[in-house]
């Protein structure tokens, strides 16, 4: 039986909040030594701090190639601290870490690192919380609370870099190799900051992380005006598509974006994405015990993928505590994967990393809510209209 959904509305404006303060992540690199040079230093300075900053080195003390006298200056002024880590929780044999931030509003976010053998993941949120009021998934059932800042975004990643350079994860000094939009929010209602992110973590130093493209990953639950925007872009990342039904009918409800753009409109939007980059797509989608796991919806699903540029990564409901919604029990998994492994779709089942740190996405910021850990998470404005805009909010 289909537990009863939620009936939150989707929210595609943020709140607006206090910016946080400036920070040269979210500058480009000519506004950066624009910055700089206003504070009275030559502009390379600007690069100076970036290698710094991108190399995960915060305190002006270790900066020695910048005038011992202008440190403290640009370090207040362009490295403020964005992120404060509230705690993180290990699992995995120390191998997964997740960490649940403070923002300068208080507001929660959350990262995960996962390190496997020859990579380094990390999960980072684009938003606290998240307007698109999935039922089954804890961010969703705490509204949006607002957009976070390019910085914000970034300073996860830099974090993670950083945790693996120091080697704060078990297996050593290492390098982080890859980066997932997965965690908090819905990446592309965010898409000017989320943009900037791109940039950040696939430019060279010293201005960004230097990964590669095929090694970041932008996921989305389905805002398909926003993957065509992303198509005309030019970048080579990797497209996941949050999927989680195969007909509008349980989709709607059970992602309730999908009344505004449907089943094949997204499908159609990521096909193009994968036409442009010659990349296959990724459909995640959570199997949840007796709502979309049977094996007519696998059979649905491989019809709409055969011979389609996509790739099925199955991932087994992480439960919340209290929650209805549960996993699939394993034969139900196996059937589902020999379905639409028969209808000729490349299908894998996700290692579900940290499920015993509350692992799936939003669960750790809910719990602290439930702890009684201060949250500025607001209640959804009731029933906003959809922007086709998505994102542009005219303050970048
Ligand atoms: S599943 Fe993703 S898009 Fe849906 S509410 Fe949760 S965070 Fe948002």
């Amino acid at each position: 039986m289909v537990p009863v959904m939620s009936a939150l509305p989707l929210v595609f404006d943020a709140p607006r909040r206090g910016k946080p303060p400036r920070h040269l992540a979210d500058l480009t690199r000519d506004e950066a030594r624009a910055a700089v040079a206003e504070l009275g230093q030559p502009p390379f300075r600007a690069d100076q701090l970036a290698r710094h900053y991108y190399g995960g080195v915060t305190d002006p003390a270790q900066m020695t190639d910048l005038p011992a006298a202008a440190r403290e200056a640009l370090v207040g002024e362009l490295l403020p601290g964005l992120l404060t880590p509230v705690r993180h929780q290990e699992a995995d044999g120390g191998r997964t870490r997740k960490t649940l931030w403070r923002l300068h509003d208080g507001a929660l976010v959350e990262s995960v690192l996962m390190r496997y053998p020859g990579r380094a993941t990390v999960c980072i949120s684009s938003q606290a919380g998240c307007g698109m009021a999935c039922p089954f998934c804890a961010t969703g059932q705490q509204g949006l609370t607002r957009n976070l800042s390019a910085a914000e975004i970034i300073g996860q990643a830099v974090a993670a870099a950083a945790a693996m350079a120091n080697g704060e994860v078990a297996g050593g000094p290492g390098r982080l190799s890859n980066v997932v939009f997965m965690g908090m929010g819905e990446p592309l209602a965010n898409y000017p900051r989320v943009r900037k992110t791109l940039d950040a973590l696939l430019t060279p130093a010293p201005h960004g992380l230097g990964l590669g493209q095929r090694s970041v990953t932008v996921s989305t639950v389905g805002l398909a005006p926003a993957i065509r925007r992303l198509t005309d872009e030019g970048l080579n990342v990797t497209l996941a598509v949050s999927l989680h039904a195969p007909d509008d009918e349980l989709r709607d409800t059970l992602v309730p974006i999908n009344t505004r753009w449907k089943v094949a409109e997204v499908i159609d939007a990521a096909d193009a994405y994968a036409r442009r980059t010659g990349r296959r797509y990724s459909v995640e989608y959570a199997l949840i015990r007796d709502v979309n796991d049977q094996p007519f919806r696998a059979d649905l699903l491989g019809r709409l993928l055969a011979g389609k540029l996509a790739h099925v990564n199955l991932i087994p409901l992480n439960p919340t505590p209290g929650s209805k919604w549960d996993a699939s029990p394993l034969p139900a998994q196996r059937e589902f994967v020999a379905r639409l492994r028969a209808a000729g779709v490349p299908t894998t089942v996700r290692d579900t990393r940290g499920q015993d740190i509350d692992g799936a996405c939003g669960q750790l910021a809910a719990a602290d809510q439930v702890d009684g850990v201060p949250s500025v998470a607001v209640a959804p404005t009731p029933s906003m209209e959809p922007t086709v805009e998505l994102g542009a909010e005219g303050d970048e």
